[in-house]
């Protein structure tokens, strides 16, 4: 079994559903007492927060760089980012590490593209729905992508930071989401792609009509996966 080395705590409530699905998938799928391998960075939240809050890529870029870095030298086999935004600096980062980077957009296109899906909504983060990190991973897979109007993207974004990171998950907000949802179905969306890690943690598939990407679910399964090669 390899070794992941998972930078997490963006935030750290997502990042506990990677260490459990982690674990659980390796279990049933080695039995006996088998659990991962892994080394785990975890970030303090309100420090990445200034940073994004600044759009400092550079800045971001040299913290997750600094950190993956670190988990190679702990004996990480790849690099698993625990979360969507940050993945804006995935193609630098690339460059400078020496393991595998398994990439949330990637995988999340090899989902929809097993699925034969070729129009998708994107939930997350002004960041993820608005620049084209995420949506140009998925077009190289041939996949249209349609964002939520100004006003809901600007509801989504807010709820995740007020909200979402900091561990509140409140009945009202989870009826906007749908609301959003619904709307993006109208506009042909054959599935809504839960473009942030604690979304996940809102709403789930028996919440939707269409289909309901999960990508903490869909990336930590190909982490399982990278593992047990
Ligand atoms: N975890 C979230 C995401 O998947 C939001 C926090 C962040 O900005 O990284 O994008």
């Amino acid at each position: 079994m390899k070794t992941l080395g998972l930078i997490g705590g963006l935030s750290w409530f997502s990042t506990s559903v990677y260490y459990r699905t982690i674990n659980e998938l390796i279990h049933q799928r080695m039995g006996g007492s088998h659990s991962a391998k892994l080394v785990l960075y975890s970030i303090d939240f309100e420090e990445f927060k200034l940073i994004q809050v600044k759009q400092d890529w550079d800045a971001l870029e040299k913290m997750i760089t600094d950190i993956a870095l670190r988990l190679e030298g702990a004996g990480a086999d790849c690099i698993v980012l625990c979360t969507n935004t940050p993945h804006i600096i995935s193609d630098q980062l690339r460059l400078s590490i020496r393991t595998p980077l398994i990439h949330i957009a990637e995988e999340t296109a090899k989902e929809i593209v097993k699925n034969k899906m070729s129009k998708v909504g994107l939930l997350g983060t002004k960041f993820t729905m608005e620049r084209n990190f995420f949506k140009d991973k998925l077009a190289a897979s041939g996949i249209e992508t349609i964002i939520p109007d100004d006003d809901d993207r600007e509801f989504i974004h807010n709820s995740i930071f007020t909200e979402l990171t900091l561990g509140n998950f409140n009945p009202s907000t989870k009826k906007k989401y749908l609301d959003v949802i619904a709307k993006l179905e109208k506009n042909g969306a054959q599935g809504v792609i839960c473009g942030c890690t604690e979304i996940s943690l809102l709403i789930n598939q028996s919440d939707c009509h269409i289909t309901f990407y999960d990508t903490t679910e869909i990336h930590a399964i190909a982490a399982v996966d990278f593992a047990l090669i």
